[in-house]
């Protein structure tokens, strides 16, 4: 199967899943769109009322201001392959359960592999403690990291500049370095980062881990 297929394949998949609670608060899954060969991944928490309804991502105010935040970034939503950590509704937008993430967990893995993306860009805690455990996004925000030869970049979810604008300034700012951080991206090449990452691994405890490496900032 290619990348299209695997990816139709989850949606239907997911538009059924009993695998865990959020089925029942489920009007329509929201499995992700955009291109099945997108070179930046963007993921989110989880659906709002608005995609639970027509099972998009994205699609209500934060989806909006989510647009206009990539623009700044030099990019358009029709660029990237936009989903979320559960790919169902929480009830009342609660924060996604630990037991939600992990039995959601495999859609995303699966995603991730068959659009084998250079750079995911997380939208909220959620998603950026998948990749990178044990940190604070409010100082880490707009920082590449390098996980398994993807540039990793946790932003603020936009729906959080929302509710609090005392961090809209940075979170604009954030979006507007994108070009640049895809640009590194480009040119850093793999191979650079993942020898990086071997030596993480080995000053580690001499064995592969999934630890993170922080690149530095330029
Ligand atoms: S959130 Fe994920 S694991 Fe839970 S029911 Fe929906 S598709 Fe299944």
């Amino acid at each position: 199967m290619d990348a299209k297929q695997i990816l139709h394949e989850i949606a239907g998949q997911a538009a059924v899943c009993t695998r865990c609670e959020l089925h029942f608060s489920r009007k329509k899954a929201v499995p992700g769109e955009g291109p099945a060969t997108a070179e930046i991944m963007l993921i989110g928490e989880g659906p709002g009322f608005y995609e639970n309804e027509q099972g998009r991502p994205f699609v209500g105010a934060a989806g909006k201001y989510l647009d206009e935040l990539l623009e700044k970034g030099g990019l358009k939503r029709s660029d990237v392959f936009i989903t979320n950590v559960v790919k169902c509704r929480p009830p009342s937008n609660r924060d996604p359960q630990p037991d939600e993430l992990a039995a959601c967990a495999g859609f995303l893995d699966r995603q991730i592999e068959a659009i084998d993306p250079r750079i995911i860009i997380t939208l909220g805690r959620y998603s950026m403690a998948k990749f990178i455990p044990n940190v604070k996004i409010s100082e880490v925000h707009g920082q590449p990291f390098w996980h398994r030869g993807r540039m990793i970049v946790p932003m603020f979810h936009p729906a959080a500049a929302l509710h609090q604008p005392s961090l809209k300034t940075g979170v604009e700012r954030d979006f507007a370095r994108l070009g640049e951080l895809i640009q590194q991206a480009r040119q850093s090449v793999r191979a650079g980062a993942q020898k990086a990452e071997a030596v993480a691994s080995e000053q580690e405890d001499g064995s592969e881990t999934d630890q993170p490496t922080q690149l530095s900032l330029f």
